[in-house]
């Protein structure tokens, strides 16, 4: 029996708070040490599993988790909204654990440690968003119709667009073969060293105003602390590998940051 209830609905409230420090500890952390995969994998942090099954298997969990949820929800599960904002978070996933790892080229291995990290973490967002939209997110008639889910749901789109399409930008500079790697140009690149990562971040703050529950909120913001890190030290390692890097380049916001 599934403990549903006020009591369940404060402890989504609480993990949420806690994925928001979650993120802020990493943001914190990864000022000293880079993220441990692709270019800063290393041995020291476990044996390394090849890059994709990794990808499939570290985020397999928040494509399967919410669908399970979803099957065995009930009348808020079958709300229209919650269907529509269920459909974006899995759209995102299926791409994520199905598609992307089959297009990656020559990635680099992942240590045990990052994957296991990211597994989890797939797991237990997986739950949170499904858990929340199948069954605790109520929305009035019209939400699907209103300015928030419409301006929410454009970022989403327009930022996983972007995320693809910089993904395969990133993915085209290497011939066949090659490991290195090379100043991306073009697209969103042309402001930001981080454009992949500005997409997904574009992307769950849209979800989160289209859902407008603490808990896509604590995803969006708990995606900005890590991708943010994530993209200064991307950044940093260009300025350094390469002196003709564009200078006017941002980390990761265009124009701002
Ligand atoms: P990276 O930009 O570090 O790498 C993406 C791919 O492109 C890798 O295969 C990498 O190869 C290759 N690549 C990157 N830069 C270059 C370059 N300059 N020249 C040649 N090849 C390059 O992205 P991540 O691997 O960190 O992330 C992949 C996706 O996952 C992104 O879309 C990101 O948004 C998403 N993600 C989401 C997270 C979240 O919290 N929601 C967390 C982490 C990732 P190599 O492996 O050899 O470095």
């Amino acid at each position: 029996r599934r403990a549903e209830g006020p009591e369940e609905r404060r402890l989504l409230e609480l993990f949420s708070y806690g994925l928001m420090a979650m993120g802020a500890v990493s943001a914190l952390l990864l000022r000293f040490i880079p993220m441990p995969y692709g270019r800063y994998s290393s041995r020291r942090f476990g044996w390394l599993v090849p890059a994709r099954p990794a990808w499939v298997l570290q985020e397999l969990p928040s494509l399967l988790v919410p669908l399970g949820l979803a099957a065995c929800g009930g009348a808020v599960a079958a709300a229209r909204p919650n269907r529509v904002l269920l459909g974006c978070f899995l759209l995102h996933y299926a791409h994520r654990a199905l598609i992307f790892p089959l297009l990656i080229r020559e990635g680099k291995p992942t240590p045990f440690f990052t994957f296991v990290l990211a597994l989890l973490f797939c797991a237990f967002n997986g739950y949170l968003q499904g858990r929340s939209l199948t069954t605790y997110a109520t929305y009035p008639p019209g939400w699907l119709g209103g300015s928030r889910f419409i301006t929410g749901f454009l970022g989403w789109l327009i930022g996983m667009a972007i995320n693809i399409h910089s993904d395969h930008i990133l993915r085209n500079l290497r011939k066949p073969g090659e490991t290195g790697y090379k100043i991306p140009r073009g697209g969103m690149f042309e402001y930001v060293s981080g454009a992949n990562f500005f997409g997904e971040i574009l992307e769950w703050f849209g979800f989160a105003l289209a859902c407008c529950t603490i808990e896509s909120f604590a995803f969006a913001l708990c995606t900005l602390f890590i991708l943010s890190s994530r993209a200064r030290q991307h950044h940093k390692w260009y300025l350094e590998k390469f002196e003709d890097y564009p200078k006017d380049r941002k980390i990761v916001i265009p124009f701002l940051y």
